[in-house]
């Protein structure tokens, strides 16, 4: 059947820029532009009518809608019902935390939510870790990590320090090696379930490629922004990653003596200075990411 709408020339415009990539040779006079995107073709005739054909041409139907600020003649956004259907079903998620900090290694966790376990979780007031305090963490955390499967990775700082200084990893590589290792560890702890999301940190073809050198890679994810925020299993492995780093970190404070500040601003550069000023830049290698810039005027 299709989908046609008519466009200024701004929206042709726009529209032949954002699908230039795809374009393919229109096959008649009246045609100006033709792109084939996955299983849709999108035709731009010369009159500024845009033909949309194909499987699924809903879909990329309501994404243009939702470009160019045109209503859409679907009843339901077809991709926010897809997202929801998703959200009432059985899902491993993942998300890392301490990738930000200064101070402190990395956590990656991942969590399972089954279908019937979604409203109880709902309840303990689940939502993404970023949104909660670091109290309310504290508190719904442990019980999680007894309500539902979960897995937690800590990559300590010595770790971190030698995958990034000796075997030269990103940061991005770091990420994924680790949400493959938490999946992995997922799989055998939960047979049957209907999805792995993990919250996006880098493109799909990204992940797989920082992973091609692994003996064991979960293929089977979808790796999906802001997911904490749209996927209780990834709010939940969001706030037990957070909760084990906060516990690291107090493991830490402990070791040098004062709380060590979260992130990379001006409170790190103080204690910095501090740390610095008592034992020189080797008493950053267990305690620090030393890559991060905020230790470059020190070297
Ligand atoms: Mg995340």
């Amino acid at each position: 059947m299709g989908y046609s709408l008519a466009l200024t020339q701004l929206q042709v415009d726009y529209l032949c820029n954002k699908f230039n990539d795809y374009q393919i040779t229109p096959f008649n006079n009246y045609t100006l532009f033709q792109a084939k995107i996955n299983t849709c073709t999108i035709t731009i005739y010369k009159t500024n009518t845009l033909l949309i054909q194909g499987k699924n041409e809903e879909l990329l139907y309501q994404e243009i809608c939702n470009d160019l600020n045109i209503e859409s003649k679907l009843k339901d956004n077809p991709i926010k019902q897809q997202i929801n259907n998703y959200i009432i079903q059985s899902l491993i998620g993942t998300d890392e935390v301490g990738t930000g900090d200064f101070f402190g290694g990395i956590v990656v966790a991942g969590a399972f939510v089954s279908k019937d376990k979604i409203s109880l979780i709902k309840k303990l007031g689940v939502k993404d870790s970023k949104a909660l305090t670091d109290y309310k963490i504290n508190q719904i955390a442990p019980v999680i990590m007894k309500t539902i499967p979960y897995t937690v990775f800590k990559l300590d700082c010595l770790k971190f320090n030698f995958l990034s200084i000796q075997k030269k990893y990103n940061m991005n590589q770091i990420k994924a090696l680790l949400h493959n290792t938490v999946i992995n560890a997922m799989k055998q702890k939960v047979k049957i379930y209907d999805g792995i999301i993990i919250d996006a940190f880098t493109t799909s073809s990204n992940y797989f490629n920082y992973l091609k050198n692994e003996r064991n890679v979960a293929r089977d994810v979808i790796l999906e922004e802001k997911a904490e925020n749209k996927y209780l299993s990834v709010a939940c492995a969001s706030i037990i990653a957070r909760y084990e780093f906060l516990k690291m970190m107090d493991e830490l404070s402990e070791l040098v003596g004062f709380e060590l500040p979260k992130g990379a601003g001006k409170p790190v550069d103080t204690a910095i200075k501090k740390i610095f000023m008592e034992k020189g830049l080797n008493g950053f290698k267990n305690i620090a990411k030393i890559k991060f810039k905020n230790l470059d005027i020190y070297r």
